[in-house]
């Protein structure tokens, strides 16, 4: 919505009986146009500056603020729009002030405003940031409906009733009241309880697509199979809107927790029949347990909110437990968003290239394009990391489509028939204006279309399929390749394989690192794969190869492509053309023989308890098994120690090798996956058992509990020496 006519707050508006403009000038004036929108009751406007303060309200605002003089003009905007306690009439949301904080867009958000006579009004209110010509924040503009009757008509109606109508399942209400009743009950006789947030990703482009009746049918949909994955194990509600909730009395175990969200996404992304048509929408799960994460219904509900929104924004999908670092998630997005939108304007970023080489003949076959990021302070920062802050605005198209036209140019510098792969986001590709992109970029540059591939994840299989086919229908015209990237981690959509869009899969690198190893049943899956692209005519990849052994494994089940460290780690533009000059197209694969356990390198403070002692120690790097530390000296092979990795997470360990000052710790169990690519123990110490020790609950910041047990109780002489940790080489 290019709100480009909201100009100054102060601006006199002319809408009302001075505007007596003469009769239907060629182009009418902006702001008569606004007011006599207001006037037909269609809406009222609002704009904010960066700093989140009121800068503009329409007539219709001012006289229904109560407010004809404009006098709060200048308040923040969340002190004049409240949140609403909703009470199941379909509008659960997010604080106003924490999407305003994540610079999201508002949409459909329902706020309560005072009319300035002692009375409250109810709003409507749809918005979105708004970025100057050089890309800077400039702050919100929007609009606004107000929808008191409804609104007071629907919460009545929600208050007498427990049922959600549309679904036959528990509504807000109820699921506040069972929380609630459940957790004090819990408190008392220290139970766990885990809560689930789920949010329909992509659900309101099916309404707007197919309709509202379709959507309805949508959600009962999502009702029934949700409710066949929970069964009797807790229970499903709706909150309103595409919000589900399940609630799971006595659940603690993260690997169970991990294996149920991850059922549910999987369930909740198959296709759907709804009159007659095919529609496909993802989903993404939050994960909050009491009493680890919070206590009381308000603290949990807001964990496990935070997990759902950081789940959401890492790609959607997929699903994400509550930890204390998500408090500060939303204002760290932010300032990614801010620091990258810098360097684009900056032309900071800058493409590297890695090989698809054929593993039979060692020959390269193409090079992806990835994008490379060295920020000044923060150094490199991941891809992964800030292609998802990108995508949360029209940031991802610009990079987008620089990413392409840059591509094609040092592709074009390539032998012939050497191809360039090229990632394009699933929010690219939805929006309209990709073809001309693709179109443009190939011919500024020269590049036959059949070298250029694009890469896609099935995430881009939402919605209304049609649309979706339209647009792989306008690329393939263009003549350009198409690939389908990370095969097999998101919305299954092996029916699109039948379509025949695709020219090759890659396998994702979940499916390939570790196959080699015992028991696994990855190979099965990546010879099934192999054989199902054979039978369609496709071109397999196997991504992430690291081992040799892993090499072998996907070489023999007939990837023909592979792409992974073992040949080599992306490339700059000068190397790759030092390669060819060179006069070889060859990369030969070098790296360990096997697989080894994945090892996360890390530099973290953490505790390590020795008998009733609490050292500090440095995690150096963390693997599901066993982990390497530094700062303590003098500790033999064979001790028995607990490491502390903070938020009630023990692990029984035992030292199974040592130097002088660092130490290789075997875990008595294994850690789990987190979901975003870490690791986790499976059950937490219970903040209860540390009450026990003489912390009263109250103390303990949820999620956090300092083990004073240990730190106070230093009474016998310490058996290891505690280096200083800040001291150079530790
Ligand atoms: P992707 O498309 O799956 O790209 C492959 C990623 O795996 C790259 O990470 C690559 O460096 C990494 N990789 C390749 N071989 C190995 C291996 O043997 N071991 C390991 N551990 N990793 C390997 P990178 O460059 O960090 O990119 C991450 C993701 O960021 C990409 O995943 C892609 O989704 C996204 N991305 C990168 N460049 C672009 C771009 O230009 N546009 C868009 N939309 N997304 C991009
Ligand atoms: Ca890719
Ligand atoms: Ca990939």
């Amino acid at each position: 919505m290019p709100l480009g006519f909201l100009k100054s707050s102060r601006e006199p508006n002319r809408s009302g009986s001075e505007a007596q403009t003469p009769a239907m000038p060629a182009r009418p004036d902006r702001s008569v146009v606004l007011g006599e929108v207001e006037e037909l009751g269609i809406g009222m406007f609002w704009a904010t500056d960066a700093d989140g303060h009121l800068s503009f309200l329409s007539q219709r605002a001012l006289a229904d603020l109560g407010d004809p003089d404009g006098a709060l003009i200048g308040t923040p905007l969340s002190k004049v729009f409240h949140d609403v306690e909703d009470e199941g009439t379909g509008a659960k949301q997010r604080s106003i002030a924490f999407k305003l904080k994540a610079r999201s867009k508002l949409e459909e958000q329902i706020v309560a405003v005072s009319d300035g006579r002692g009375g409250t009004r109810w709003w409507r209110l749809n918005g979105r940031p708004f970025l100057d010509a050089k890309g800077d924040f400039q702050g919100y503009r929007g609009s606004a409906v107000d929808i008191s009757a409804q609104y007071a008509y629907d919460t009545q109606v929600a208050r007498q009733s427990q049922v959600d109508e549309l679904t036959g399942l528990a509504n807000r209400r109820k699921l506040g009241e069972r929380l609630t009743a459940m957790l004090a009950a819990f408190r008392v006789s220290q139970r766990s309880c885990a809560l689930m947030m789920l949010d329909l990703d992509r659900f309101k482009q099916i309404n707007d697509t197919m309709g509202h009746p379709a959507g309805d049918e949508l959600l009962k949909q999502v009702a029934q199979r949700l409710q066949s994955i929970v069964k009797d194990a807790g229970e499903v509600g709706r909150l309103g809107g595409d919000e589900f909730q399940v609630l799971l009395p006595d659940m603690d175990d993260r690997g169970t927790l991990g294996e149920l969200a991850n059922r549910i996404v999987q369930s909740l992304s198959q296709p759907y029949q709804i009159n007659g048509r095919r529609a496909i929408i993802g989903t993404s799960v939050g994960i909050a347990v009491a009493p680890y994460d919070g206590v009381d219904t308000d603290e949990l509900t807001r964990a496990a909110d935070m997990a759902l929104y950081s789940a959401k924004e890492t790609r959607g999908g997929t699903f994400c437990f509550f930890t204390s670092e998500l408090r500060d998630a939303a204002s760290k997005t932010a300032i990614l968003g801010d620091r990258l939108r810098d360097a684009v304007d900056r032309n900071e970023l800058r493409l590297a290239y890695q090989p698809l080489v054929d593993p039979v003949t060692n020959e390269v076959k193409c090079f992806e394009a990835l994008l490379r990021w060295h920020d000044e302070d923060q150094g490199y920062i991941s891809p992964a990391q800030f292609i998802p802050v990108a995508e949360n605005d029209d940031l991802i198209i610009r990079i987008g489509e620089a990413a392409l036209k840059q591509a094609c140019i040092d592709a074009q510098a390539w032998p012939d028939p050497i191809r360039v792969a090229v990632n394009v986001s699933a929010k690219q590709f939805i929006r309209p204006g990709l073809r001309k992109a693709v179109a443009a970029a190939l011919e500024a540059s020269g590049l036959p279309p059949q070298r250029l591939e694009l890469e896609i994840t099935e995430s881009v299989f939402v919605g209304d399929l049609e649309t979706v086919d339209a647009t792989f229908r306008d690329l393939k015209k263009l003549g350009v390749r198409l690939a389908l990237d990370d095969f097999g981690t998101g919305y299954s959509s092996l029916g699109y394989l039948k379509h025949g869009h695709f020219d090759k899969i890659k396998i994702d690198q979940s499916f390939v690192r570790g196959c080699t190893e015992n028991g696994d049943i990855n190979p099965a899956i990546i010879t099934a794969i192999v054989a199902l692209a054979k039978a369609l005519g496709m071109e397999t990849v196997a991504e992430g190869v690291e081992a040799m052994d892993e090499l072998a494994l996907v070489r023999e089940r007939g990837a023909d492509l592979v792409q992974g460290y073992i040949f080599s780690k992306a490339l700059d533009q000068e190397q790759v053309l030092a390669q060819f000059a060179d006069g070889t197209a060859l990369f030969r694969p070098s790296g360990p023989p096997r697989h080894r356990a994945e090892r996360i390198t890390i530099f973290r403070k953490v505790g390590l308890i020795h008998e009733d002692h609490y050292y500090d120690v440095i995690l150096r790097n963390l693997s599901k098994t066993g982990a390497r530390i530094t700062g303590l000296a003098g500790v033999p092979v064979g001790t028995d120690v607990v490491l502390d990795l903070g938020h009630g997470q023990l692990v029984v360990s035992k030292v199974v090798n040592a130097t002088e000052n660092s130490q290789g710790l075997q875990f008595e169990t294994s850690l789990i996956n987190d979901g975003s690519g870490g690791f986790m123990t499976r059950h937490r110490i219970s903040p209860y058992s540390l009450a026990e020790a003489g912390i009263p609950l109250a103390a303990l910041g949820a999620g956090a509990f300092p083990l004073a047990k240990w730190r106070d109780a230093n009474k016998t002489i310490p058996k290891f020496v505690q280096l200083e940790l800040s001291a150079p080489g530790l």
